[in-house]
């Protein structure tokens, strides 16, 4: 007979290996989910610990204490001060680092003071050994009152005597020492707000009294009111309180950790000298980028074009062998093309993470992030963030992705709010067309081609936009978060494979079914928007008459009907109703339609502008800048096309918001529309500003 379920909690500070003891425990048997209103991802799991008992297991993000620093230790405080909530564990696996226990332990008698059962992994043995530090279970079971059991989560060794026991552990009553007895006198008024809770519980739910969700408003006003009234200082009680817990354990480890001395140059060491040097570390961070870069920018591009090439044909079967009907169209050029938009990015949201979590596993990214962390924090930044800026330059969308590991919640969403600033691939097509209108091809300085020049001006334009608005934003975003940087260099290890995979496989399973749901449905909207107008299905016919009476060829007959088609269409009227907004900035009504369509993806642009004009699909692009050039507005009698034009709408590219995945994107990672919308604002005005004053200058 199976007994019911028993919920285990996974608990340890960053890096002491939780995932993959969850890995180890749950095999495949996990799934990925989201903690309630935050953006943390929440892995569950199941595992047969002997054979009545099964538990289900949830791998809690990484907490130094019970006092938090950022967004994803609160999930955890939320979780175990709240009885009531649907993830409180019946037990605590609690892992630690074999190399670290002495800070490891301070988290683990805090949850011991909150009476709940716990088991400790010591993890990394492996590690220890090679570093001939030796751990004695049974000593450390003596101190802290709880089994202990020596693993290491890599090769899985003693996981058996570790199911077991947990299974043992589930079924005894919890017999624990108590490592902080609070001494406080407001301790008898906290308990007669919040009664039904053991001492330190209460304790830690009045300090947090601020922003832990299950209290009742009054008893949330009452323990406010207790604060003030007695002077009361968190930090230093907060001080305190370690302080007395580190005295409560401390005398013990010498009998616990038993290290041979002779390691103090290390091969961590020796590495760390030059990864963390000031010269060298950076260049080797800079030509490890440069791989991300490639990687993003030239090897993804077989795929992607291979992915392309697949949704084409598949709508172009589709399309041959199905009536011509609303269904079959809306198949062939809705959803079919919405869906290929959302697997085109997979394979660079898949080889960024497969380097990234590579670094990451080997044990490099910390460095990384400790050589930039001072630069960056001038700009409101995180040193994690140069990674999502660095990305960015191929694509916002796994650059954005990359900023889950940003542990502060402002400079993550400083870093997601600026990096789209950052020239992407999918502007390259636009500039390239652009540029080649408006700048000569000369050779300027002996050897540089000018046109390369100004190209390489609109990334830097990108970059500077980029830190200047997260200069601004650092000084205007409000925050109550206190930023630590609690870093540790782990040691360098080879990476785990598994690890690896399921990180990739998390972050892609995460794009496509979080955010591509919402481009999908933009795609169809903008599709509909595209096709349909006002009485269209009758004008249609008329164009066709039009093209008839003009004596054009079959191409030019078809390309007619599509460009009057476009134009009469609702995303037309659009075109319209937007012009006299962006005719201060030197664009027509038909650019706005290409405005806006190409909302689904940068390079729609181009193809839009094409159709409009009748240039044909298939044309090379010093055809379509030809065409393009020649066109006079019949209103004006002036070209279209003129320098100020051309500059104005560079400019426009370089810093809208002009990416609906992008928008998807921030939505999926912030849970909220409100940043998306205040981004694309924010960008859109920038934009239309420094379009303005451009088009002013050269017109
Ligand atoms: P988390 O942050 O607590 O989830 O830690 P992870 O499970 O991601 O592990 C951090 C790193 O330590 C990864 O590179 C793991 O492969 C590695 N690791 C975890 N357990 C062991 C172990 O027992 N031995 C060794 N050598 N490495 C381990
Ligand atoms: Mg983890």
């Amino acid at each position: 007979m199976q007994k019911n379920v028993a919920k285990i909690a996974l608990i340890g500070n960053p890096n002491a290996g939780k995932s993959s003891v969850f890995n180890q425990l749950t095999g495949l048997q996990q799934k990925v989910g989201n903690f309630t209103g935050v953006t943390v991802d929440k892995k569950t799991g199941f595992s047969q610990l002997d054979k009545n008992t099964k538990a289900s297991l949830i791998d809690l993000p990484g907490t130094y204490s019970l006092y938090p620093n950022s967004a994803d230790e609160k999930i955890v405080l939320d979780i175990l001060l709240d009885k009531n909530n649907k993830d409180f564990p019946e037990l605590i696996l609690y892992i630690l680092d074999a190399s670290q226990i002495e800070r490891h332990c301070l988290l683990l008698t805090q949850l011991i003071d909150l009476k709940f059962k716990v088991v400790v992994a010591i993890n990394m043995i492996d590690v220890a050994e090679k570093n001939h530090i030796k751990i004695d279970s049974k000593q450390f079971e003596k101190t802290f009152g709880v089994p202990a059991i020596p693993i290491n989560a890599r090769s899985g060794d003693n996981f058996d005597l570790l199911k077991k026991t947990l299974a043992e552990q589930l079924n005894t009553p919890a017999d624990l020492k108590i490592f902080y007895p609070i001494e406080n006198e407001i301790l008898n008024e906290i308990r007669a707000v919040i009664p039904n809770e053991d001492t330190y519980r209460s304790w830690l739910i009045f300090q947090h009294s601020k922003q832990v969700h299950f209290i009742s408003t009054e008893q949330r006003l009452d323990l406010n009111n207790l604060k003030t009234k007695h002077q009361f200082n968190s930090i230093t009680e907060q001080f305190d309180e370690i302080l007395d817990r580190y005295n409560a354990f401390t005398p013990d480890l010498p009998k616990i950790i038993q290290r041979q001395l002779n390691s103090s140059n290390t091969f961590t060491d020796k590495l760390d000298n030059i990864l963390t040097h000031k010269f060298w570390g950076v260049l080797i961070f800079f030509a490890l980028m440069l791989l991300v870069f490639q990687a993003m920018f030239n090897w993804s591009t077989i795929p992607m074009d291979f992915i392309d090439a697949q949704f084409t044909r598949m709508a172009g079967n589709i399309a041959n062998n199905m009536p011509d009907n609303l269904l079959t169209r809306l198949l062939t050029e809705g959803i079919i093309p919405g869906i290929g938009g959302i697997v085109i990015f997979v394979p660079q949201i898949f080889l960024l993470f497969l380097i990234i979590s590579i670094l990451e596993e080997v044990g490099y990214m910390s460095r990384a992030v400790y050589l930039f962390d001072s630069l960056m924090q001038r700009f409101g930044l995180n040193g994690r963030s140069i990674v999502a800026l660095i990305s960015g330059g191929a694509c916002a969308i796994p650059a954005i992705m990359s900023t889950r590991t940003i542990s502060n919640p402002k400079e993550r969403l400083i870093t997601i709010l600026i990096t789209p600033f950052i020239s992407c691939s999918a502007r390259i097509p636009i500039y390239a067309l652009l540029i080649a209108f408006v700048v000569p091809s000369t050779v300027v300085f002996g050897f540089l081609n000018l046109q390369a020049l100004v190209f390489m001006g609109m990334y830097l334009l990108g970059v500077i936009a980029a830190l200047g608005s997260a200069y601004i934003l650092h000084k205007i975003l409000k925050t109550t978060d206190t930023s630590f940087l609690s870093l540790d260099l782990p040691e360098y290890k080879i990476p785990y494979w598994k690890n690896v995979l399921m990180e990739v496989s998390n972050k892609v399973q995460a794009f496509v079914f979080g955010a591509g749901k919402v481009i999908i449905v933009i795609s169809i909207l903008l599709w509909f928007a595209a096709s349909y107008g006002p009485n269209l299905a009758n004008k249609k016919i008329q164009f066709a008459q039009e093209a008839a009476q003009m004596n054009l060829s079959e191409q030019e007959s078809s390309e007619y009907i599509a460009s009057k088609t476009l134009e009469n269409s609702y995303v037309g009227i659009a075109g319209r109703v937007i012009e006299p907004i962006i005719k201060p900035i030197g664009f027509d009504w038909k650019i706005g339609i290409a405005i806006i369509t190409s909302f689904a993806a940068r390079e729609v642009f181009i193809g839009t502008m094409s159709t409009l004009y009748s240039i044909g699909e298939d044309a090379g692009e010093s055809t379509i800048r030809e065409k393009l050039g020649k066109q006079i507005n019949p209103e004006t009698k002036q070209r279209v096309f003129t320098v100020a034009t051309s500059l104005s709408l560079l400019v426009f590219y370089a810093f809208a918001l002009q990416c609906m995945s992008t928008m998807a994107v921030v939505y999926r990672e912030t849970k909220t529309w409100k940043y998306p919308i205040y981004q694309f604002i924010g960008m859109g005005l920038f934009a239309y500003i420094a379009s303005f004053i451009v088009y002013h200058l050269f017109k």
